[in-house]
Protein backbone atom coordinates (compact mmCIF):
# COMPACT_ATOMS: atom_id res chain seq x y z
CA UNK A 1 0.00 0.00 0.00
CA UNK A 2 1.15 3.39 -0.88
CA UNK A 3 0.24 5.36 2.19
CA UNK A 4 2.94 8.29 2.21
CA UNK A 5 1.88 9.74 -0.60
CA UNK A 6 -2.10 10.17 0.76
CA UNK A 7 -0.58 11.55 3.78
CA UNK A 8 -1.24 8.54 5.74
CA UNK A 9 1.61 8.45 8.48
CA UNK A 10 4.05 5.98 8.74
CA UNK A 11 2.71 4.20 12.26
CA UNK A 12 -0.55 3.89 10.82
CA UNK A 13 0.17 2.47 7.47
CA UNK A 14 2.59 0.09 9.46
CA UNK A 15 -0.19 -1.00 11.93
CA UNK A 16 -2.31 -1.60 9.24
CA UNK A 17 0.02 -3.22 6.77
CA UNK A 18 0.21 -6.11 9.67
CA UNK A 19 -2.98 -6.27 10.03
CA UNK A 20 -3.62 -6.97 6.44
CA UNK A 21 -0.65 -9.02 5.97
CA UNK A 22 -1.59 -11.35 9.44
CA UNK A 23 -4.71 -12.14 7.42
CA UNK A 24 -2.66 -13.21 4.32
CA UNK A 25 -0.98 -15.40 6.97
CA UNK A 26 -3.31 -17.28 8.73
CA UNK A 27 -6.05 -18.11 6.19
CA UNK A 28 -6.41 -21.18 4.66
CA UNK A 29 -5.45 -22.59 1.16
CA UNK A 30 -6.62 -20.76 -2.19
CA UNK A 31 -6.97 -17.28 -3.27
CA UNK A 32 -9.64 -16.54 -0.59
CA UNK A 33 -7.01 -14.79 2.05
CA UNK A 34 -5.63 -12.12 -0.81
CA UNK A 35 -8.92 -11.29 -1.66
CA UNK A 36 -10.02 -10.82 2.17
CA UNK A 37 -6.76 -8.24 2.71
CA UNK A 38 -7.93 -6.39 -0.23
CA UNK A 39 -11.47 -5.86 1.31
CA UNK A 40 -9.89 -5.09 4.89
CA UNK A 41 -7.76 -2.19 3.11
CA UNK A 42 -11.15 -1.43 0.84
CA UNK A 43 -13.25 -0.81 4.76
CA UNK A 44 -10.07 0.47 5.87
CA UNK A 45 -9.33 2.90 3.35
CA UNK A 46 -13.54 3.75 3.08
CA UNK A 47 -13.30 4.48 6.81
CA UNK A 48 -11.08 7.05 7.12
CA UNK A 49 -11.90 8.05 3.27
CA UNK A 50 -8.56 8.31 2.19
CA UNK A 51 -7.61 7.39 -1.27
CA UNK A 52 -4.97 3.79 -1.54
CA UNK A 53 -3.15 1.54 -3.80
CA UNK A 54 -3.43 -1.89 -2.84
CA UNK A 55 -0.29 -3.81 -4.10
CA UNK A 56 -1.39 -7.95 -4.38
CA UNK A 57 0.72 -10.45 -5.64
CA UNK A 58 -2.32 -12.45 -6.56
CA UNK A 59 -3.13 -11.96 -10.17
CA UNK A 60 -6.35 -14.37 -9.79
CA UNK A 61 -7.89 -12.66 -7.14
CA UNK A 62 -7.84 -9.67 -9.05
CA UNK A 63 -8.89 -10.80 -11.65
CA UNK A 64 -11.57 -12.25 -9.76
CA UNK A 65 -12.81 -9.59 -8.35
CA UNK A 66 -13.02 -7.85 -11.95
CA UNK A 67 -14.61 -11.03 -13.11
CA UNK A 68 -18.53 -10.37 -14.26
CA UNK A 69 -18.94 -14.17 -13.89
CA UNK A 70 -18.14 -14.89 -10.82
CA UNK A 71 -20.40 -16.38 -8.33
CA UNK A 72 -18.97 -17.08 -5.27
CA UNK A 73 -20.65 -15.11 -2.60
CA UNK A 74 -17.77 -13.55 -0.43
CA UNK A 75 -15.97 -12.56 -3.56
CA UNK A 76 -19.69 -10.96 -4.75
CA UNK A 77 -19.50 -9.02 -1.24
CA UNK A 78 -16.08 -8.00 -1.52
CA UNK A 79 -16.59 -6.70 -4.94
CA UNK A 80 -19.41 -4.61 -3.37
CA UNK A 81 -17.50 -2.98 -0.61
CA UNK A 82 -15.00 -2.26 -3.46
CA UNK A 83 -17.47 -0.87 -5.74
CA UNK A 84 -18.63 1.90 -2.42
CA UNK A 85 -14.89 2.64 -2.41
CA UNK A 86 -14.06 2.99 -5.79
CA UNK A 87 -12.72 6.64 -5.57
CA UNK A 88 -10.77 5.44 -2.72
CA UNK A 89 -8.98 2.34 -4.18
CA UNK A 90 -7.18 1.01 -6.66
CA UNK A 91 -5.61 -2.54 -7.46
CA UNK A 92 -2.06 -3.35 -8.89
CA UNK A 93 -0.50 -6.84 -9.00
CA UNK A 94 2.84 -7.20 -8.34
CA UNK A 95 5.48 -9.83 -9.03
CA UNK A 96 6.03 -12.19 -6.30
CA UNK A 97 9.62 -12.62 -4.81
CA UNK A 98 10.97 -10.22 -7.48
CA UNK A 99 13.01 -7.93 -4.88
CA UNK A 100 10.01 -5.72 -4.16
CA UNK A 101 10.92 -4.22 -0.73
CA UNK A 102 7.29 -3.74 0.27
CA UNK A 103 6.48 -7.48 -0.88
CA UNK A 104 9.04 -8.86 1.20
CA UNK A 105 7.83 -6.77 3.84
CA UNK A 106 4.70 -8.21 3.65
CA UNK A 107 6.41 -11.70 3.45
CA UNK A 108 8.51 -11.10 6.76
CA UNK A 109 4.85 -10.03 8.82
CA UNK A 110 3.09 -13.18 6.65
CA UNK A 111 5.59 -15.55 8.33
CA UNK A 112 5.09 -14.41 11.59
CA UNK A 113 1.46 -14.31 11.29
CA UNK A 114 1.45 -17.58 10.87
CA UNK A 115 2.63 -17.91 13.87
CA UNK A 116 0.86 -15.74 16.56
CA UNK A 117 -1.98 -14.15 14.06
CA UNK A 118 -5.22 -14.31 14.92
CA UNK A 119 -7.69 -16.76 13.39
CA UNK A 120 -10.10 -15.39 10.25
CA UNK A 121 -12.91 -17.04 9.22
CA UNK A 122 -13.30 -17.29 5.00
CA UNK A 123 -15.81 -19.00 3.33
CA UNK A 124 -14.33 -21.85 1.17
CA UNK A 125 -15.51 -21.28 -2.26
CA UNK A 126 -17.34 -23.95 -3.99
CA UNK A 127 -14.64 -25.15 -6.27
CA UNK A 128 -12.16 -25.69 -3.48
CA UNK A 129 -15.01 -27.52 -1.88
CA UNK A 130 -15.00 -29.71 -5.06
CA UNK A 131 -11.58 -30.86 -5.51
CA UNK A 132 -11.61 -31.47 -1.32
CA UNK A 133 -14.09 -33.78 -1.33
CA UNK A 134 -12.62 -35.34 -4.72
CA UNK A 135 -9.71 -36.00 -3.50
CA UNK A 136 -10.84 -37.46 -0.64
CA UNK A 137 -13.12 -39.79 -2.69
CA UNK A 138 -10.01 -41.13 -4.61
CA UNK A 139 -7.89 -41.46 -1.52
CA UNK A 140 -10.72 -43.60 -0.26
CA UNK A 141 -11.25 -45.48 -3.57
CA UNK A 142 -7.93 -46.08 -3.74
CA UNK A 143 -7.34 -47.35 -0.50
CA UNK A 144 -10.30 -49.65 -0.94
CA UNK A 145 -8.64 -50.53 -4.42
CA UNK A 146 -5.33 -51.67 -2.94
CA UNK A 147 -6.40 -53.47 -0.13
CA UNK A 148 -9.09 -55.66 -1.40
CA UNK A 149 -8.07 -59.35 -2.44
CA UNK A 150 -10.65 -59.45 -5.19
CA UNK A 151 -10.59 -58.30 -9.17
CA UNK A 152 -6.71 -59.47 -9.40
CA UNK A 153 -6.67 -59.42 -13.40
CA UNK A 154 -8.89 -55.98 -12.99
CA UNK A 155 -5.57 -54.82 -10.91
CA UNK A 156 -3.15 -55.99 -13.87
CA UNK A 157 -4.64 -53.49 -16.19
CA UNK A 158 -5.42 -50.70 -13.54
CA UNK A 159 -3.41 -50.62 -10.71
CA UNK A 160 -4.95 -47.78 -9.20
CA UNK A 161 -8.78 -45.90 -9.79
CA UNK A 162 -8.61 -43.63 -12.53
CA UNK A 163 -11.96 -41.55 -12.71
CA UNK A 164 -11.61 -41.44 -16.82
CA UNK A 165 -12.13 -45.15 -16.81
CA UNK A 166 -15.64 -44.91 -15.09
CA UNK A 167 -17.52 -46.01 -17.43
CA UNK A 168 -20.72 -48.22 -18.36
CA UNK A 169 -19.21 -50.03 -22.10
CA UNK A 170 -20.10 -53.67 -21.12
CA UNK A 171 -17.38 -55.13 -23.60
CA UNK A 172 -14.55 -52.68 -21.99
CA UNK A 173 -15.70 -54.53 -18.68
CA UNK A 174 -15.80 -57.93 -19.90
CA UNK A 175 -12.35 -56.90 -21.27
CA UNK A 176 -11.14 -55.35 -17.51
CA UNK A 177 -13.22 -58.44 -15.62
CA UNK A 178 -12.48 -61.43 -17.99
CA UNK A 179 -16.20 -61.99 -17.07
CA UNK A 180 -19.59 -62.23 -20.21
CA UNK A 181 -20.30 -64.31 -22.75
CA UNK A 182 -17.12 -66.29 -22.55
CA UNK A 183 -16.95 -69.96 -21.59
CA UNK A 184 -14.25 -69.99 -19.11
CA UNK A 185 -16.91 -67.15 -16.68
CA UNK A 186 -20.11 -69.21 -18.00
CA UNK A 187 -18.64 -72.52 -16.75
CA UNK A 188 -17.82 -71.16 -12.74
CA UNK A 189 -21.36 -70.65 -13.13
CA UNK A 190 -21.99 -74.06 -13.81
CA UNK A 191 -24.25 -72.52 -17.49
CA UNK A 192 -21.42 -74.44 -19.21
CA UNK A 193 -19.48 -77.91 -18.56
CA UNK A 194 -16.31 -77.21 -19.86
CA UNK A 195 -14.07 -73.77 -19.73
CA UNK A 196 -12.76 -74.10 -23.16
CA UNK A 197 -13.56 -72.81 -26.77
CA UNK A 198 -15.08 -74.68 -29.56
CA UNK A 199 -11.44 -74.48 -30.77
CA UNK A 200 -10.28 -76.59 -27.55
CA UNK A 201 -8.06 -73.93 -25.91
CA UNK A 202 -9.03 -72.41 -22.51
CA UNK A 203 -12.43 -69.85 -23.55
CA UNK A 204 -11.63 -66.80 -21.41
CA UNK A 205 -11.09 -62.71 -22.87
CA UNK A 206 -7.50 -63.16 -23.60
CA UNK A 207 -8.08 -66.21 -25.76
CA UNK A 208 -10.71 -64.58 -28.22
CA UNK A 209 -8.52 -61.04 -28.09
CA UNK A 210 -5.59 -62.58 -29.36
CA UNK A 211 -5.87 -66.32 -30.57
CA UNK A 212 -8.40 -67.81 -31.39
CA UNK A 213 -9.31 -68.79 -34.41
CA UNK A 214 -13.06 -67.72 -34.77
CA UNK A 215 -11.83 -63.82 -33.91
CA UNK A 216 -8.56 -63.97 -36.02
CA UNK A 217 -10.19 -60.62 -38.24
CA UNK A 218 -10.09 -58.85 -34.83
CA UNK A 219 -6.96 -59.92 -32.86
CA UNK A 220 -5.03 -57.49 -31.25
CA UNK A 221 -1.52 -57.67 -29.44
CA UNK A 222 -1.50 -57.03 -25.69
CA UNK A 223 0.84 -54.87 -24.04
CA UNK A 224 2.20 -56.18 -20.74
CA UNK A 225 3.16 -54.58 -17.44
CA UNK A 226 2.73 -51.46 -16.96
CA UNK A 227 2.24 -50.17 -20.63
CA UNK A 228 -1.11 -52.54 -20.38
CA UNK A 229 -2.64 -49.30 -18.47
CA UNK A 230 -1.82 -46.91 -20.77
CA UNK A 231 -2.79 -49.06 -23.76
CA UNK A 232 -5.75 -49.36 -22.35
CA UNK A 233 -6.60 -46.33 -21.17
CA UNK A 234 -5.98 -45.00 -24.45
CA UNK A 235 -7.99 -47.54 -26.42
CA UNK A 236 -10.75 -47.69 -24.39
CA UNK A 237 -11.77 -44.35 -25.89
CA UNK A 238 -11.40 -45.46 -29.48
CA UNK A 239 -14.57 -46.13 -31.32
CA UNK A 240 -13.04 -48.56 -33.74
CA UNK A 241 -11.67 -50.08 -30.90
CA UNK A 242 -14.49 -50.89 -28.90
CA UNK A 243 -16.66 -52.43 -32.21
CA UNK A 244 -13.50 -54.68 -32.65
CA UNK A 245 -14.46 -55.58 -28.63
CA UNK A 246 -17.78 -55.51 -29.42
CA UNK A 247 -17.87 -58.03 -32.37
CA UNK A 248 -14.93 -60.11 -30.20
CA UNK A 249 -17.93 -60.23 -27.67
CA UNK A 250 -20.32 -61.70 -29.99
CA UNK A 251 -18.37 -64.30 -31.50
CA UNK A 252 -17.43 -65.17 -28.04
CA UNK A 253 -21.36 -65.33 -27.34
CA UNK A 254 -22.40 -67.45 -30.63
CA UNK A 255 -19.78 -69.89 -29.32
CA UNK A 256 -21.25 -69.96 -25.71
CA UNK A 257 -24.60 -70.72 -27.08
CA UNK A 258 -23.60 -73.83 -29.95
CA UNK A 259 -21.48 -74.96 -26.81
CA UNK A 260 -24.91 -75.07 -24.58
CA UNK A 261 -26.15 -76.91 -27.83
CA UNK A 262 -23.80 -79.56 -27.51
ZN1 LIG B 1 -11.18 -70.49 -29.56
Amino acid sequence: MECDRYGVSDRTATSFASVVLQDIGIVHEGEASHVAAINFAAGWALERNVKIKVFSVSKSSIEAIRSPKVKSNFVLSVTDNLYNAKDLVSLVWVKTHAGNPGNELADHFAKIASSCGSDMSIPAPYSYVKKVCKEFLMNEWNSYWKNSTTGKRTKEILPSAILDLLMSNKYVIYLFTNHGPIPAYLCRFKILNNPDCLCGEHGDVDHYLTSCMYTKDYHLVLPTGAARTHWTRKLCKNYLFLNRLKSISEISRKICDDLQRL
